[in-house]
């Protein structure tokens, strides 16, 4: 029998993260027992060198593994401009195209690779593990969690107080929710585009905040820009996640030049920025200031890969995020 597994320097099940343990009694929710099933031998969360290793051993092995990744591109290594001190690696490769040879290399031992946020988690006392993602639930004997560094905890003001409750970091969970009303999304990587797009679908208005310019050879980014339910707050800062009892009421944004912040009023707020607030001054301990002050050891507490299948007005998930300019190691 495999033993419950952990890697990745980002699973920082320490220092005040939540516990790795179901928030749920051993039964698992109605509407979760409804979902697709999926059963294999090992659950690796996160598609990094991390998950991609453990995928290499686990496939070849003869145990049949599942590779959880939310998004290929966001990881440390992915955002690498390219690689220049990894022992063996050509200096013109990108930190892209070295882990879709590590992806490569682990699904021609058999691992099944698959594209998905994992929202929730149950380790049950049985030893079976259950994986909750949007579309399907997976059920293993082992559970590797390698979700890697990047993650972040809540820092902008009302994040924390209302995450669950308008506040989400899964547009693909959460997003229809929102049918015919107004979110913001914060971020400007791609995972911060596709979960825009997404919510394109649902909401009446996505406004979507980014730090700075959208690039024009940006397809994927001009394509957002174009939906007619897209308004874009260039060179803007989240400052203020509001509301009340029933959560999300608003937030405060602040452009560039602007004195004072300006309220918009949605009822969502999706996030998807690097480890910390664009504001110096609210930025968490652990943050990296640039990329070349990156240390892994420095890691954010996972936010949680819990769930709450509440009866609240809004369901919500945490996860980690990952998202930083394309940079060099
Ligand atoms: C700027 C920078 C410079 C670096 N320099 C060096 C260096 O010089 N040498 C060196 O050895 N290392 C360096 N590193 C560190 C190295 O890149 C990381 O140690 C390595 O990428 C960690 O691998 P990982 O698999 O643990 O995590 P990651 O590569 O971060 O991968 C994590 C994966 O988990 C996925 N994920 C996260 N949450 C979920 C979820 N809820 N559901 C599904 N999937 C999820 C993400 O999409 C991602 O694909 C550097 C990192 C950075 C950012």
């Amino acid at each position: 029998m495999l033993a419950l597994l952990v890697a990745g320097p980002g699973l920082a099940l320490r220092g005040g993260a939540p516990p790795l343990r179901s928030p749920l009694p051993c039964r698992r929710p109605a509407a979760l027992r409804m979902m697709t099933e999926v059963e294999c031998d090992v659950v690796i969360v996160g598609g990094g060198p991390a998950g991609m290793t453990c995928a290499l051993y686990t496939a070849r092995a003869d145990h049949k593994t599942v590779v959880l990744d939310k998004n290929p591109a966001v990881g440390a290594l992915a955002i690498t401009s390219h690689i220049a001190n990894y022992p063996g690696v050509d200096k013109s490769m990108t930190g892209a195209e070295l882990l879709d040879q590590m992806r490569n290399q682990a699904c021609e031992y058999g691992t099944d690779y698959r594209r998905a946020q994992v929202f929730g988690i149950d380790a049950l006392d049985s030893g079976e593990k259950y994986v909750y993602t949007p579309d399907a639930t997976y059920k293993a004997r082992a559970l590797v969690l390698a979700t890697g560094a990047m993650g972040r905890p809540p820092s902008y003001k009302g994040e924390d107080t209302f995450l669950g409750k308008g506040v989400s970091y899964c547009a693909t969970c959460d997003g229809a929710l929102y049918r015919d009303r107004e979110v913001v999304v914060a971020g400007l990587n791609q995972e911060a585009v596709e979960e825009a797009q997404f919510l394109t679908k649902f909401a009446s208005t996505v406004h979507w905040i980014t730090n700075k310019d959208v690039e024009p050879s940006d397809e994927h980014a001009q394509d957002l820009l174009a939906e007619p339910n897209v308004k874009h707050w260039s060179h803007t800062r989240l400052m203020s996640i509001d509301g009340d009892a029933s959560g999300v009421t608003g937030c405060h944004v602040q452009q560039r030049g602007d004195e004072t912040p300006q309220e918009l009023p949605v009822d969502g707020v999706f996030i998807y920025v690097a480890g910390c607030a664009w504001d110096a001054s609210r930025t968490p301990r652990s943050c990296h200031a640039s990329p070349h002050s990156f240390s892994p050891r420095s890691s954010l507490p996972l936010a949680g890969l819990n769930r709450s299948p509440t009866s609240s007005r809004r369901r919500s998930t945490t996860r980690t995020t990952a998202a930083s300019p394309s940079t060099t190691k």
